[in-house]
């Protein structure tokens, strides 16, 4: 007779407390094999890179090691999660696949599609759990705010992990083949530059931030230096679920009020909010959220030199424009995963609008560098800072008025591009007022710091002269008022 089984199958969700799949496998009581997949048919998404990997590892290796503790442990596959199943399904009888529910890029939704179809077919229950304040499909939008502030009220739960009824290793023989034996060496390697993954790791940055930051947050979270001490940090531990979000509110909630709670409190929101948007219209990953943009970005980049283009894409994605704030920016980001949400949005603006770059070069550049990729705020923001909505506020940046606002003491740029650190601090935000005869006495800057590729105060002319032509078309404001009708309203 065949044994009957459970499968918590883990995702963007690597934790132990508060996980509601894990919860439900206890409390239904059968032998439960908690999983987790590196799957070969998703490893060739473009969004991907190595820190992403190796994040993941970290965040395995903290969870294995908190359930070995417990005298359970957690299995890693190498394999699509189609093939564990159809596997496991010759020796076990399957009863329910538990999950969380997982608002990703075309590849993993198409994933799911046909695990939901497996399930289906072999009679097989998945159930899956909400992770954020997010409905599933279109209709999410009606009624968001209530039943976000309802979703994120509830405190968080303590998982029970020595009521689960483990899975015995002797009945795991049949999948052997399929164990993830070794990893690419490059997941492996740590990079003290980059956060560490893991539950263990998250909590102590929750505690550090609520304890020691908060006071300060919005003095800080403009400011490209002192926002990577002073913001909370917690996006890449939210992205892969190392946190819960009410795991986070929860902790909030103790901190004694004041306008930098609330302003932490609504990004919180903001989180759930974009997701959702992305979930309701998940087509923005390969188009304009305004449809009749597609034509006029078509028309644009047709007009364009792809040879020139080409330069300009590999000066910005590798931190060699020549505006010092702009490649710190590019640097920091290839170097630590992370920069904060204003500098992130005048990278897109410099790329976007000063540099007609294709937005989907950009939006898969930035991807594969936030070490937080979360496709759910990622392209909504695409849309937004890119000027592909018809409605939102256009962002041209300026990006030597940033340098100048938001690194005032070019303490960040002269981290980042260190051969201009010896300049004088007016310098060093607009090195190319450099005069020959000083050039003579601060000993040779290199010319590439001296000569920016573009000339932010024409471009940014152009650009501004541009998106307002297009935006006042016909085609693209007919589109607004359904666009505006579908927003998800966070305040209704
Ligand atoms: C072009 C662009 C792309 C972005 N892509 C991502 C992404 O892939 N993943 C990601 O987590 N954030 C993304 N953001 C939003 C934001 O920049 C980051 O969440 C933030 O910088 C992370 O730092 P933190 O955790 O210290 O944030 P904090 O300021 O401490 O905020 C706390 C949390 O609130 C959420 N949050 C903050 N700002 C926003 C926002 N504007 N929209 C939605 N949620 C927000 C995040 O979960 C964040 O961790 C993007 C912003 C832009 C402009």
């Amino acid at each position: 007779m065949m044994h009957s089984i459970n499968i918590v199958w883990l995702k963007r969700d690597l934790r132990l407390h508060d996980h509601a799949p894990l919860s439900a496998a206890i409390d239904a009581g059968l032998p439960t094999l908690i999983c987790y997949c590196f799957e070969p048919s998703l490893l060739q998404d473009d969004h991907l890179h190595p820190s992403h990997q190796r994040f993941i590892v970290e965040s395995l290796s903290d969870l294995s090691l908190q359930l070995t503790q417990q005298g359970h442990q957690l299995h890693v596959f190498w394999c699509d999660i189609s093939q564990l199943l159809t596997q496991l399904h010759q020796h076990f009888v399957i009863d329910t696949l538990f999950s969380h529910e997982e608002i990703g890029v075309m590849s993993t939704f198409q994933r799911d599609q046909q695990i939901a179809q497996w399930c289906q077919q072999h009679q097989v229950t998945w159930q899956e759990f909400p992770q954020f304040a997010v409905k599933r499909g279109k209709h999410g939008r009606k009624g968001w705010s209530s039943f976000a502030d309802q979703f994120l009220q509830f405190p968080p739960k303590q998982t029970r992990i020595n009521s689960l009824k483990a899975l015995s290793i002797d009945h795991l023989s049949s999948v052997k083949s399929l164990k993830c034996n070794r990893l690419p060496k490059e997941w492996l390697k740590s990079n003290s530059f980059y956060q560490s993954g893991g539950e263990t790791p998250a909590l102590k940055q929750l505690s550090l931030f609520i304890e020691s930051s908060l006071s300060e947050y919005c003095f800080h979270i403009s400011k490209p230096d002192t926002s990577r001490y002073f913001s909370s940090r917690l996006s890449a531990y939210l992205a892969y679920g190392n946190l819960s979000l009410r795991q986070v509110l929860h902790t909030l909630h103790q901190a004694p009020s004041s306008r930098h709670k609330s302003a932490f409190y609504s990004r919180m929101r903001w989180h759930c909010h974009f997701i959702q948007k992305f979930e309701s219209d998940c087509r923005i990953e390969f188009e304009p959220l305004n449809p009749a943009y597609v034509a006029i970005i078509q028309q644009q980049q047709e007009r364009l030199n792809p040879d020139q283009q080409q330069c300009y894409f590999d000066a910005w994605s590798t931190g060699n424009t020549g505006y010092p704030l702009v490649d710190a920016c590019m640097r920091a980001l290839l170097q630590t995963g992370f920069v904060n949400f204003r500098m992130r949005s005048m990278l897109v603006s410099v790329a976007c609008h000063h540099l007609q770059l294709d937005w989907k070069q950009v939006a898969l550049h930035l991807a594969r560098h936030f070490l937080d990729f979360e496709p759910g705020i990622h392209y909504p923001q695409i849309q937004m800072q890119a000027g592909l909505t018809g409605f939102n506020t256009l962002r041209i940046y300026n990006p030597v008025q940033q340098s100048l606002k938001q690194d005032a003491q070019a303490k960040f740029i002269q981290e980042f591009v260190p051969e201009i650190a010896h300049l004088p601090l007016e310098l060093k935000h607009q090195p190319w007022l450099v005069t020959p005869l000083e050039a003579q006495m601060l000993d040779a800057i290199p010319t590439r710091c001296t000569t920016p590729i573009f000339n932010s105060d024409e471009t940014g002319k152009a650009a501004r002269e541009r998106l307002w032509s297009w935006r006042k078309r016909a085609e693209v404001k007919e589109q607004v008022p359904t666009l505006l009708r579908n927003q998800v309203k966070s305040d209704a």
